[in-house]
């Protein structure tokens, strides 16, 4: 079941008109290692965990596997190192503070951190990530972080207008032509954000079930 449900999210992807790759992260907070497993079984390699300790828990079961692991969630100061030292990804830096820490604590023996910043695209008091304003000192200070690869933004818009934010966040985008990768998009509105250049889309009911 679960592989017929990336298929049919693949499928939703290539139907959309685009030019730019789309890589599918298979999203799987809340789900036992045994359905991330199947996933693999099923070819897929990227997946997103919000929580730390469940995360934990099944990277550790799966470590014999080639899997790309990203970290989308809320991050708390105390949670950095652990995040540091197990992701390949940060989808969801949304402070300088949190990233001088991942890039502290990122292992020397590793690569560098692959991270994005997370963007506030809809100026939500409620919602994390740097406003607008923000973006263009933050993303400074984290070029001069050498243990860290920023590579482009995060944005998780308001649903009830997504398409106009995803415009938005492409147009900031634009802006910063060597931070390409745009992670936005889920299963509701996966198709919208691929229009508007999403790189990274992050789906999770839709392929492993709904949550509790
Ligand atoms: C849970 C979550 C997703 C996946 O959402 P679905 O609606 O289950 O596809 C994507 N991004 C973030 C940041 C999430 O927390």
């Amino acid at each position: 079941m679960i592989k017929d449900n990336l298929a049919k999210v693949q499928a939703r992807i290539d139907k959309v008109n685009h030019t730019q790759a789309v890589t599918l992260i298979a999203v799987s907070k809340t789900k036992p290692a045994s359905d991330v497993q199947q996933a693999i079984d099923a070819g897929q390699r990227h997946f997103g965990e919000n929580y730390l300790q469940e995360a934990l828990d099944k990277i550790q079961a799966l470590k014999n596997s080639k899997v790309c692991w990203h970290f989308i969630g809320p991050i708390q100061s105390n949670k950095t190192k652990q995040i540091a030292q197990n992701f390949d990804w940060v989808h969801s830096v949304d402070r300088l503070k949190i990233a001088k820490r991942l890039n502290e604590q990122r292992p020397d023996n590793m690569g560098k951190l692959n991270v994005l910043l997370q963007v506030n695209i809809d100026n939500e008091p409620t919602k994390s990530g740097v406003s607008l304003e923000e973006i263009d000192e933050v993303v400074t200070q984290i070029k001069s972080l050498d243990k860290l690869s920023l590579k482009g933004f995060m944005c998780i818009p308001n649903p009830d207008h997504s398409q106009q934010s995803f415009a938005r966040m492409a147009e900031i985008g634009k802006r910063y032509p060597d931070l390409a990768t745009l992670s936005m998009g889920m299963s509701h509105d996966l198709e919208s954000a691929i229009q508007n250049g999403a790189t990274f889309v992050r789906i999770g009911a839709d392929i492993f079930g709904k949550r509790d």
